[in-house]
């Protein structure tokens, strides 16, 4: 983090004036700072660190120390915690309580055994199934994963990657995830990065990709995610919590999960030899890309897909145009999970249900009125599934299908179509129950509703 030489020593403990933040940027501190207030001369020249901050971003501060050490420290916890969002305070705290967080260092060789290498022979399969691989890897599919496609790739080559580097980023995205999410995870990052990689392969796209588009395309599914509480944006604005604010109610998960990769490239130093202006380049471009996850959006990114295929005037050799084909490619790597095999499929159904209820239980505790799809009461995972199937997944991939009718679109679409009739198989068993999905999906974007599926 060169800006660390440049710029003042600004003790913690003092709030960050207004004329600072006015200004882009960042502040260095040093280990004298009151911070960490430690008294052994040996163990100051130890601490230093930084913190990053924008100014349309006040209270995302980022705080990074440049070296650890393994001393105790007599920390304000309070003045972290103030500052740190989600994962990064769980973390932290634990830090402050002298519990060691599991060592991530034993993931830096490539001995991974035997059968997760197999797997990872077999990559672009459509079957590919990460949670096999997760548990192969000792829950490191994402690092494990990601590595592998850069390696694939050729991107460690062609740009000159400090693979160390590499690997330290992608360990601090994979920490970065909540593993007690039942399914905003590092599985289900790690899941969209293999779904990119098969849609990077397509070859109408595969002919036209630089090895840019393939870097910032990895990158971004990697980090789509990043620091998902598992609660909705709903949610956090109903709570009144600062990333609402933050974000001005506006794409909130989605502009987080943003800034903490850009928060993460940075402190990485992954991309330090390149360009500042080539740096800044790829963390706005990777933030197109995470920005157009945002479900809530898909009515404005699908119609424009559908006006370009009916035009048909897409020219790949055309850097906006391969972006934007890029963003549709993240959107389906996002919610493919229908397209998957049944015994896929149905895992995730079931993740992202309990993630779901478990955020109605909240709700329910504390009388914040219960989030559409979100009622264990009411709710079914056949009644939730088939809604975003024919609402959100359907619409989506058949003018995915459109543009690159390969074998994959027609896998992808034949697997949507046995698992939807699984799930109304198992509505019918239980048709006694079950709330209205359909309504719920309507609830989340009345725009999205009319569209009937076109899958030819
Ligand atoms: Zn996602």
């Amino acid at each position: 983090m060169e800006v660390c030489c440049q710029l003042p020593v600004l003790p913690l403990d003092r709030p960050v004036p207004q004329h600072v933040l006015s200004r882009r940027g960042a502040i260095s501190f040093s280990s004298s700072s009151a911070l960490f207030g430690c008294p052994n001369p040996r163990q100051l020249s130890q601490r230093r660190g930084a913190i990053s901050y924008d100014s349309s971003d006040q209270t995302a501060l980022y705080i990074r120390m440049l070296a650890n050490s393994e001393i105790e420290v007599s920390v304000s916890a309070r003045n972290v915690r103030r500052l740190l969002s989600f994962q990064r305070y769980l973390r932290s705290s634990r830090f402050f309580r002298g519990i060691t967080v599991s060592n991530s260092s034993n993931i830096l060789d490539d001995d991974y055994n035997g059968q997760a290498k197999c797997m990872l022979e077999k990559v672009g399969n459509w079957n590919f199934d990460i949670f096999l691989f997760d548990r192969l890897t000792n829950g490191n599919s994402l690092v494990s994963l990601t590595f592998h496609l850069f390696n694939l790739h050729g991107l460690i080559e062609h740009f000159q990657l400090d693979t160390m580097k590499l690997r330290r980023f992608l360990v601090m995205v994979q920490e970065d995830y909540h593993s007690q999410n039942p399914y905003h995870n590092a599985v289900h990052a790690a899941d969209v990065t293999q779904a990119m990689h098969c849609y990077l392969k397509e070859p109408k796209l595969s002919k036209s990709l630089t090895p840019w588009d393939i870097l910032l395309s990895l990158i971004a599914a990697a980090t789509h995610d990043l620091d998902h509480p598992g609660v909705n944006q709903p949610f956090l604005i109903k709570t009144n919590h600062y990333l609402a604010t933050l974000y001005k109610n506006t794409s909130v998960l989605e502009n987080h999960h943003w800034r903490s990769a850009v928060g993460l490239l940075r402190e990485s130093g992954l991309f330090a030899h390149m360009s500042l202006e080539n740096r800044q380049l790829m963390e706005s471009q990777i933030g197109d890309l995470i920005l157009a996850t945002d479900i809530s959006q898909q009515n404005e990114y699908l119609s424009m897909f559908r006006s370009h295929l009916d035009r048909g005037d897409l020219c790949l050799e055309d850097a906006n145009h391969r972006h934007f084909i890029l963003q549709m490619a993240l959107k389906c790597a996002d919610i493919c999970n229908p397209c998957r095999t049944w015994e896929l499929s149905k895992q995730w159904s079931e993740k992202v249900t309990e993630e779901f209820f478990h955020q109605g239980d909240i709700e329910k505790k504390y009388h914040l009125g219960v989030s559409p799809l979100c009622d264990r009461q009411t709710e079914t995972i056949a009644n939730i599934q088939i809604g975003f199937m024919t609402f959100l997944v359907e619409p989506l991939f058949a003018e995915w299908a459109r543009f690159s009718n390969t074998r994959l679109s027609q896998t992808m679409l034949g697997h949507l179509g046995l698992n939807k009739a699984s799930w109304k198989g198992a509505q019918r068993e239980q048709s006694s129950g079950g709330g209205d999905a359909d309504a719920a999906f309507g609830e989340m974007d009345s725009d999205i509703l009319p569209q009937e599926p076109r899958l030819s």
